[in-house]
């Protein structure tokens, strides 16, 4: 095996510098662990971005990975194949929807939102040609296409891609006085959002925002449109986070009536448990209508290898109840993380919802510090990667056990107080 030091050099050498990983090489992971070709273990504290909610080769997604791999792989959307539509009736009951449009990767699927909330503007809400608009928050983060960049207010993910795409309006996150207004603005016919802003690290907005929100979309016919695909699939307590304020502690996942639920909902990353790239865009028939033969489509969306691996990946959720344990986990953490607060300066604020959470340091967000204290963390054993500078988001996979949670705080801790010493 190629030794960490070989493995970075050719990354650098060959592959484009569009990334700027911590200086770890991966090259094994089994739940909440990963090792490096070393051998040194960490516990995986990013899950990729929360893709690998249900743990690193989980046996059961692994082994539909295997049986359905040396069965048939891909046929393409020009014939039918014998599991695409008992995916679709799983994924449809499971979040309760009518219709699923499968595709690949995250932004693919926003594409799709974004193209189905346009044409129904057009054909049902009756927006005059080319005037559709949709409302989008500052701070989003919703993909890197051409489309999704035009409306993204990174410099770094949108200057110099321009020309861009016209047809969005930015808001304030959390903030419904500016929704009201600019819903009041002509041709609106979707208003995109993240439940909890998690690039823009961990913004959780008030109890109320995504009710209240869905309410004035309703009210003034637009299209209340929720990209999950980083806080869906159990990461935040429920199955989706736009379950909002619920509290109850074991049915909810059966109940999709019990969340504030969006017209058009997106998923991505988990769905698969981070086997394979499967994302969806659900919604009800008087909105999936719209799209006709020929008008939207992917070679691979809906290939029956990803259907049968995000079967799996949906089964695990349930099974192994992860909704109840990201909001226990969850809360002992915050806990964990206020006390730690208390007894180091360099801890300004934490965050977070489930077994999504954040700690923003007190240090300028042109510091290094909180990069320093991620390769801290790595040599410690904890892979965390810091999200604007001066916030480190901490995102176990949700299969944790409270005994690693608490092994992990203690990491956590020895590497904070060691360094603000
Ligand atoms: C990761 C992410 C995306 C993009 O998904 P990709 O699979 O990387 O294209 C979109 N929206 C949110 C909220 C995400 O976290």
């Amino acid at each position: 095996m190629i030794s960490s030091k070989e493995a970075i050099s050719l990354e650098n050498r060959y592959g484009a510098h569009n990334y700027h990983p911590l200086p770890v090489v991966l090259a094994k992971g089994e739940g909440v662990y990963v090792w490096d070709p070393e051998g040194n273990r960490y516990y995986d504290f990013l899950s990729a971005y929360s893709a690998v909610n249900q743990g690193h080769c989980h046996p059961k997604i692994i082994s539909a990975l295997k049986d359905q791999g040396e069965t048939l792989t891909l046929t393409s959307r020009a014939f039918y194949n014998n599991v695409l539509g008992e995916y679709q009736r799983y994924v449809c009951e499971m979040f309760g929807f009518e219709k699923v449009l499968p595709m690949n990767s995250g932004a693919e699927a926003v594409e799709t939102a974004i193209k189905i909330t346009r044409k129904w503007g057009y054909e049902i809400k009756g927006i005059p040609q080319g005037e559709a608009k949709i409302i989008v928050c500052n701070n989003n983060f919703h993909g890197r296409t051409t489309t999704i960049i035009s409306f993204s207010d990174d410099s770094g993910a949108h200057d110099n891609f321009g020309p861009y795409t016209p047809g969005f309006v930015k808001i304030e996150y959390n903030n419904l006085q500016q929704l009201q207004s600019a819903l009041k603005g002509p041709n609106v016919a979707g208003f995109l959002v993240e439940p909890i802003q998690g690039e823009a690290g961990v913004m959780v907005p008030d109890d109320n925002f995504l009710k209240e929100a869905a309410a004035l979309c309703k009210e003034n016919n637009v299209l209340f449109i929720c990209d999950e695909i980083q806080t869906g699939i159990a990461r935040t307590g429920s199955l989706l986070a736009s379950c909002g304020n619920c509290t109850c502690t074991s049915a909810c996942e059966r109940q999709p009536d019990h969340y504030t639920k969006p017209d058009i909902l997106i998923l991505g990353k988990a769905l698969s448990g981070g086997v394979y790239p499967v994302s969806a865009v659900l919604t009800d028939d008087r909105i999936m209508d719209v799209i006709m033969p020929g008008q939207h489509g992917s070679t691979f969306g809906g290939n029956p290898l990803a259907c049968k691996i995000a079967m799996a990946a949906l089964d695990v959720v349930y099974e192994e109840k992860l909704a109840q344990n990201a909001r226990k986990l969850g809360k002992i953490f915050r806990a964990e993380m206020e006390k730690l607060k208390s007894e180091c300066s360099l801890l300004k604020t934490v965050r977070g919802k489930g077994l999504l959470n954040a700690i923003e340091i007190n240090d300028s967000p042109e510091s290094s510090t909180a990069w320093d204290i991620c390769v801290s963390l790595k040599e410690n054993g904890l892979l965390a990667k810091p999200t604007h500078g001066n916030i480190i988001r901490f995102a176990p996979p949700l299969v944790m056990t409270e005994e690693q949670l608490l092994e992990c705080v203690a990491i956590i801790r020895k590497t904070f107080l060691s360094y603000a010493a």
